[in-house]
Order: structure tokens, then C-alpha cells, then sequence
């Protein structure tokens, strides 16, 4: 939508970024390109890779021979990585994939969960204390995330959020955002708890208290 001179407003999401003619809105992922409201991320990430001979990790390897899956092995799947808008959506998903299975058509519609909202219900089995409810966690001494309910005896952390990854400073949401990557690809992740202890982290390992 345009805002006058160099303005447009994107409308993808609550946020309604007015964004100036070259920049980008807030999340990174819509620009102003000349007065046009353009998507910087790439849709298609995973064909990309694969035109590319990039390294995947294998999906569904074993569904050849597989006769009346909704989802055949051959097939493209559709994953809704860069697909729609925001959480929580307010409109309809702007990519709706139509196929056709066995002559019956099929459409499919996907959601995006974009990384500025995404978090980290971290569950840590230990008798030490590691910190009271509602500390904050810190990782290189900016706050990714607190201490959560204690569930079925475990401790747990909420790490991540929106207001780490883009409501603080800048430091603190590259931290919080590479956190959370080292834990989800099995890398340990050293974290302070406020007036608690320090705990090394690493999925499916012991936790160093
Ligand atoms: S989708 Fe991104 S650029 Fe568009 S309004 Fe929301 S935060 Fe701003």
C-alpha cells in the first residue's frame, strides 16, 4: 500500500511497517523496491539447495513403494517454509499449492512460523538447582530466556521468544536467535541462570551444572 513518496506500507502483518523506497520492514522479509512491496526471503530454500547440489538431509527415503500415502515419497513435499505471513495470522496464506493425486485435485495450503517468533522449551533432568522460577537465562550475558515451570520433576527453560530475538538490543537477539540454532543442531550451549548456577546444554547429553 502506498504511503506517499517513497513510503509503501507493508501489510503482511500486524506490524504494518512503513518502509522507505530500498529498505526493509522489520522482519527482513519485505522490502520496498522502487515503490513495490517485494519478498527478500526465498521461497523455496530446499529446491534451491537441490538445484545447487547442496547437502540435504534425506526425507523420506523409504516411501517408494509406499500406495496410498497422502504424501508420496517421489513427490515434492511442501514443508511452508516462507509461505505466509505472521503468527498469529490474521488472513489467509498467500501460497496455495494445487496438485493433482490419482486424478483428484488436491490443494494445499501451508503456514510459516518466521525464526522472530520461534522458541525453546528446554527440559533439563538434574537434581542441582539451577535457578528459581521466572530467572533469567542468560548465554554471553544477554538474556535469551527464563526459568519455566518445573514439569514431572524436570527443570525447564523458555529460551527465545520474541522479545529476545527482536525486542531488545541487537546483541541480544543474535545471541538468543544463535543459541537456539546451536541447540536444535545438537551443539552445546553454555547458559547462567540469575542467581542460580551455569549449565552446559546439549541435547540428548547430561547437563554440566
Ligand atoms: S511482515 Fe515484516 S515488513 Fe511486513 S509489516 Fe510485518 S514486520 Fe513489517
Amino acid at each position: 500500500m502506498s504511503e506517499g513518496k517513497d513510503l509503501i506500507r507493508c501489510d503482511a502483518c500486524p506490524v504494518l511497517c512503513r518502509i522507505r523506497d530500498g529498505r526493509a520492514g522489520a522482519c527482513d522479509r519485505y522490502a520496498n523496491e522502487a515503490g513495490t512491496l517485494v519478498r527478500l526471503d526465498p521461497l523455496l530454500v530446499a529446491q534451491r539447495t537441490l538445484d545447487q547440489d547442496g547437502a540435504m538431509v534425506p526425507f523420506l527415503q523409504s516411501t517408494d513403494d509406499w500406495d496410498g500415502s497422502l504424501v508420496a515419497g517421489a513427490e515434492s513435499f511442501i514443508t511452508g517454509v516462507g509461505a505466509t505471513t505472521t503468527y498469529p495470522d490474521y488472513k489467509p496464506a498467500p501460497f496455495i499449492v494445487a496438485s493433482k493425486a490419482n486424478g483428484v485435485d488436491m490443494i494445499t495450503v501451508v503456514s510459516e512460523g518466521i525464526f522472530s517468533y520461534c522458541g525453546l522449551k528446554v527440559k533439563i533432568d538434574t537434581d542441582r538447582f539451577l535457578g528459581d522460577e521466572q530467572m533469567a537465562v542468560r548465554c554471553e550475558g544477554e538474556q535469551v530466556g527464563h526459568v519455566s515451570t518445573a514439569e514431572y520433576g524436570s527443570q525447564m527453560l523458555a529460551l527465545g521468544g520474541v522479545r529476545h530475538l527482536t525486542g531488545g538490543s541487537k546483541k541480544e537477539g543474535t545471541v538468543t536467535c544463535q543459541a537456539m540454532l546451536d541447540l536444535c543442531q545438537g551443539k552445546a550451549v553454555e547458559l547462567t541462570v540469575d542467581e542460580g548456577a551455569g549449565v552446559f546444554v546439549q541435547a540428548g547429553q547430561a547437563p554440566i551444572v
